[in-house]
This record gives C-alpha cells, sequence and structure tokens, in this order.
C-alpha cells in the first residue's frame, strides 16, 4: 500500500515560490507553484517536481503561487484545479509578467503558448465540493479569506489527510469573508506562516486613521498617494473610502483598472457586490498623462499601482510631488527588502532608474491592511485542526514559529528545507 509523500519544493524559510509536492504510487500533485519576485532581475523558481506531474491544485492568483506553473505546461501539461475566477487573475499576472521580463531585458521561461495551455487545462472547482482524483487522492476546496478566489486545499488519502492553507485570513475585510470556520481535524498541517511574529491592528483603526490622513492632507491642498497591488488591495481601499464617507475625489491609475473588470463578473466571489459596485461607481478612472499632470497636486485620492513603487503610474505620482510637503504616501501594504517601497519609507528617497535616487519630502504614512493572518491566527488554526505534525512554510520566520509550536503544544513541527520530505 502507497503511503503519501510530502517534500517541498519552495517557499521554505522564506516568502515567494510556493510549491509543495505530493507523491502516492504514481500520482502526483503539486500544491501551488510561485515564483520569488525580484528587483529587475528574473525571478526565482522553485525545485523541479521529481517526475510527471497529475495535478496543479492552485490556491490563489498571486504569483508566489501561480508563477511557475506555466513551466509545467511545456509538455504533458497537468490539470490544473481552482476556483473559477482564480484562472482569469492568473492569467492577467502571468501576462503582465511576460512583459515585465522584456521591460526588464531578460528572457521568460515560457511563453504565450504555455498560458494558453495553462487556460486549457484549468479546471474549475468549487468550495465544499470535494473532487476524487486518481491514486485514491481526494481534494476539496476551503475558502481561505484571502483574496477572491483564494482557496484552501483539505486532502485526504486512504485514512491520512492533509490541509495545505495556502495563504489565508480569518477576519473580514470589506472586499472578502474571512475563511471558513468548518475547520477539519487532520493529519499533517501545512501553513503559510509569514506573519508569525506579529499581531495585526484592528481594522477598523486603520480605517480611521486612513480617512484621517487623507482628510488632513487634502484640507491642506496636498495630494494623498496609496501605492497598493492590483489585485485585491486597491479595490478593498476603494470599498474602505467609499464606506468612510470620504468627500474628496478618488483616482485609480494602473492596472488595478483591469482586476476590477474582472472581479465583477464575479459577483459570489466577494462579501457585499452591491458595496463593491458603489464604491467603483465613485472611482474616477485615469485615462491619460494629461489628466494624471491634473490630479498630481490637486486636493484628491490617488489609488494606484505598483504596490511597492517598483515601476507603474506611482513612480510618476511620487517623483511629480517629491517636493510637496503637503501630500502624503499611505503605504497599505508590505513592502520587501530592497523595493522602493521599502527605501521610501527608512530613507525618504525613490529611485527612478538603476542608481538615480531622490529625496522625497511627502509625508509618508504606514498601515497596516494584511490579507494574510497573524501569529494569534495561526495558532487558532492549529488548535481547531489538532494536527499531529505542522509543516510551516511561506515565512521568513517558519522556524522560529516552527520550534514555537513544538514548545507551546508538543506537536511535531517542522520548517523544511528544500527538497526535505515527510511520509505519512
Ligand atoms: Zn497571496
Ligand atoms: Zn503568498
Amino acid at each position: 500500500m502507497s503511503r503519501l509523500e510530502i517534500k517541498a519544493l519552495g517557499g521554505c524559510r522564506e516568502v515567494g515560490r510556493a510549491a509543495i509536492q505530493l507523491t502516492a504510487g504514481d500520482t502526483r500533485v503539486l500544491l501551488d507553484y510561485g515564483i520569488k519576485i525580484r528587483r529587475r532581475k528574473p525571478p526565482l523558481y522553485p525545485e523541479e517536481p521529481d517526475g510527471k506531474v497529475n495535478y496543479v491544485a492552485l490556491t490563489h492568483a498571486h504569483l508566489d503561487h501561480s508563477g511557475a506553473i506555466p513551466l509545467l505546461m511545456k509538455k504533458k501539461p497537468p490539470k490544473v484545479l481552482g476556483i473559477d475566477l482564480t484562472r482569469e487573475y492568473t492569467e492577467m499576472l502571468l501576462w503582465d509578467s511576460l512583459r515585465v521580463a522584456k521591460k526588464n531585458s531578460y528572457e521568460a521561461r515560457y511563453g504565450e503558448r504555455e498560458i494558453l495551455e495553462f487556460h486549457r487545462n484549468y479546471r474549475e472547482v468549487e468550495y465544499e465540493h470535494g473532487v476524487k482524483l486518481r491514486g485514491g487522492i481526494e481534494i476539496r476546496a476551503l475558502s481561505a479569506g484571502h483574496i477572491p478566489g483564494s482557496a484552501m486545499f483539505y486532502i485526504r488519502h486512504r485514512n491520512k489527510t492533509i490541509l495545505y492553507t495556502g495563504d489565508f485570513n480569518f477576519i473580514d475585510t470589506r472586499l472578502v469573508e474571512g475563511m471558513t470556520l468548518e475547520l477539519p481535524k487532520v493529519d499533517v498541517l501545512i501553513m503559510e506562516t509569514t506573519y508569525a511574529t506579529r499581531k495585526h491592528p484592528p481594522r477598523s483603526s486603520q480605517e480611521r486613521e486612513l480617512k484621517q490622513i487623507i482628510d488632513e492632507t487634502c484640507s491642506r491642498r496636498g495630494t494623498v498617494i496609496i501605492p497598493g497591488f492590483a489585485l485585491a488591495r486597491l479595490e478593498e481601499i476603494s470599498m474602505v473610502l467609499y464606506v468612510a464617507g470620504t468627500s474628496w475625489p478618488v483616482f485609480m491609475d494602473g492596472m488595478a483598472r483591469n482586476i476590477v473588470k474582472i472581479t465583477l463578473r464575479y459577483p459570489n466571489r466577494v462579501r457585499d457586490y452591491r458595496l463593491l459596485r458603489q464604491a467603483l461607481s465613485k472611482i474616477n478612472y485615469v485615462r491619460d498623462q494629461k489628466m494624471r499632470d491634473k490630479i498630481a497636486g490637486s486636493p484628491s485620492v490617488v489609488l494606484t499601482t505598483s504596490g511597492m513603487l517598483e515601476g507603474g503610474p506611482v513612480v510618476y505620482y511620487v517623483a511629480k510631488l517629491h517636493d510637496s510637503s503637503e501630500s502624503t504616501v499611505a503605504i497599505v501594504g508590505y513592502q520587501a527588502e530592497d523595493t522602493n517601497g521599502r527605501r521610501l519609507i527608512e530613507e525618504r528617497k525613490l529611485e527612478l532608474s538603476e542608481g538615480d535616487l531622490i529625496d522625497v519630502n511627502m509625508q509618508v504614512r504606514q498601515l497596516d491592511f494584511s490579507a494574510h493572518t497573524d501569529i494569534t491566527g495561526m495558532k487558532y488554526l492549529i488548535k481547531k485542526t489538532r494536527p499531529k505534525a505542522v509543516l510551516c512554510v511561506h515565512g521568513e520566520e517558519a522556524n522560529k514559529f516552527a520550534s514555537e509550536i513544538e514548545d507551546t503544544y508538543g506537536t511535531t513541527s517542522i520548517a523544511p528545507k528544500e527538497g526535505e520530505t515527510l511520509k505519512i
């Protein structure tokens, strides 16, 4: 009787290139297959699977979970299992990453054909509906509360069970409901540990603060620039502003507009579709450079990409307003090391092109609208699922968290290294 082997191919003690391989007999399933994005350089990929892959279970569209899947599409493509809109979001991000490669003059490791194969081999699954795979494996998607369409996977093979979380969040945000609380008991829990040492402030306090920043800035005739990731983040912020009753004009610029078009086609994947529509109806979309010139410097709010200020219209806005001490950059998302966003926070500088730095005299404020759970949520998940073993992935402090779990609960906890395996 074949046992189930779990092997970490990526996302080991780092955020990025999430990839877990499950093998049962001659059936191979990947749980996510993502990349790690780097500044102006080709992304990092996870390890290659041990052989032919039959299925990829894709938790959500973010490239750190989906970005390496096209590599599997070159010959004998696997079936990709995921929620309906995850396919559309992922395709949009994959096309965009081809453009990013071209812009930074490195060769992408896949092309158009592989993205089309991804589309062709995608099989939609629905939350809470079990799907039987070959090799006696059963898989069920559970809602993960991270972004619209995000899923966790509950996997059963003979009498053994696994829960793979992908990225997850317990709390409701304006855009999506928190993850399911109907959690099964499992043998092995494979979990993300992005915020393994952090506690998030209550969202309501962050919403109030953002409103205050906007009122203060616009009252002194400044512009508020809110850089955010196009997928989900800027949509959520537009809802926050609508609910808070912001009276200043709100603009949206960059790829977010295309994302909005996709989201609006999936009413049942957001928490309150009417509210989303109402919020978006108040948004003014930036059409061209002339409009951009007019907005920058007027009392208004601009929601724009990219989230870490690594290109996109946000660079134009901050460059133009860099000397305006009346204006504010409100950071609403995580800023990775070695990004313009991190540099702005730490040094009040922005890099326009390689080595070309300017001082930024705008106000810089940081808020926490994280779409990931924090240490409290992680511990709660462990208590609810009562695993015999925990695999901690997708976190720079996965190792520290694993020891803490082992000390507190006596549960075997591992922060695997690349290539490390576990048999159950
Ligand atoms: Zn994510
Ligand atoms: Zn992630």
